[in-house]
């Protein structure tokens, strides 16, 4: 953060989750946002598209949700869909080096400023992930935006994708599972220079939630007492329109003796060569 500047409503802080689906993200999320004056706000890239087409009630339980129409209210009409589809892998040359998406990066800004103004928070947590929207937010916020890179390691994703829930999408497939976990790296790793995000394991996370908190929390400027409380009970989740089906859980807290499933040989191969790929970016 600059010297002599601290957040405010009118000009909040952004924390920005950077990483791969089903790492973790929204328990992070949930996590940081646990303090007075921070809102963790899902994944902001598609919360428009989401309330547009009104597909899934908010997380507060109340729909539509008052607190989601005000700060729609407050805003110029976004096409959720072209909003939703910008900021992503493809747009990250672009994003990094390019001509500036004007339209999207003024709706994100407007969207994140609304929140903090309806909210009352100075810092917006974004769980969004993709590096090239956070790229775009650092050249719409400057110095307001902070970064979190959240990495799950490949047993951990191979894991996660292998399971199926009710209420969620399949997981990918091994093979498409390498080619995300590259693209993911790559992009994270082109980005780096321009977003110096504060690195975080998931697995570190489960091992000593209280020494990460407590350091990640110390990096973000964020007071780390009532989130390392908020480690013993269940998160407080507020007003989720977007993130994983953990938003629909009033008992969500950080279960941090997941079960290992053992790795078949071919998810042990893939494991190996997502750890080589990430280890020659890094
Ligand atoms: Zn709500």
């Amino acid at each position: 953060m600059v010297a002599g500047w601290g957040p405010s409503v009118d000009e909040p802080r952004v924390i920005y989750v950077l990483g791969a689906g089903r790492s973790g993200s929204t328990i992070l999320g949930l996590l940081l946002g646990q303090g007075a004056g921070t809102l963790f706000a899902g994944e902001l890239f598609a919360a428009p598209l989401h309330i547009a087409q009104q597909q899934r009630p908010c997380s507060c339980g109340s729909d539509p949700c008052a607190f989601w129409s005000e700060v729609m209210d407050r805003l110029a009409p976004i096409d959720g869909e072209a909003h939703a589809r910008a900021g992503r892998h493809r747009d990250l040359l672009r994003a990094l080096w390019g001509p500036a998406r004007t339209t999207y990066m003024g709706h994100s800004v407007a969207l994140l400023d609304a929140l903090a103004e309806v909210s009352g928070c100075t810092t917006i947590i974004d769980s969004s992930k993709y590096a090239a929207r956070a790229v775009w937010l650092r050249r719409g916020l400057g110095d307001r935006l902070r970064v979190v890179y959240l990495q799950r390691s490949p047993e951990g994703l191979i894991r996660s994708h292998s399971q199926r829930h009710a209420t969620e999408q399949r997981g990918m497939s091994l093979r498409r599972l390498v080619v995300y976990d590259a693209v993911v790296s790559l992009s994270a790793r082109l980005a780096r220079h321009r977003l110096d995000p504060v690195q975080l394991s998931y697995e570190d996370l489960l091992e000593a939630p209280g020494a990460v908190i407590q350091r990640v929390a110390g990096q973000l400027e964020l007071d780390p007492e009532p989130l390392i409380s908020a480690l013993n009970g269940p998160l407080v989740v507020g007003h989720l329109v977007t993130a994983n089906r953990l938003r629909n859980d009033p008992q969500v807290r950080l279960r941090t003796r997941p079960e290992v499933a053992p790795l078949s040989g071919r998810e042990r191969l893939a494991a190996a060569a997502m750890r080589a790929f990430r280890g020659a970016l890094a």
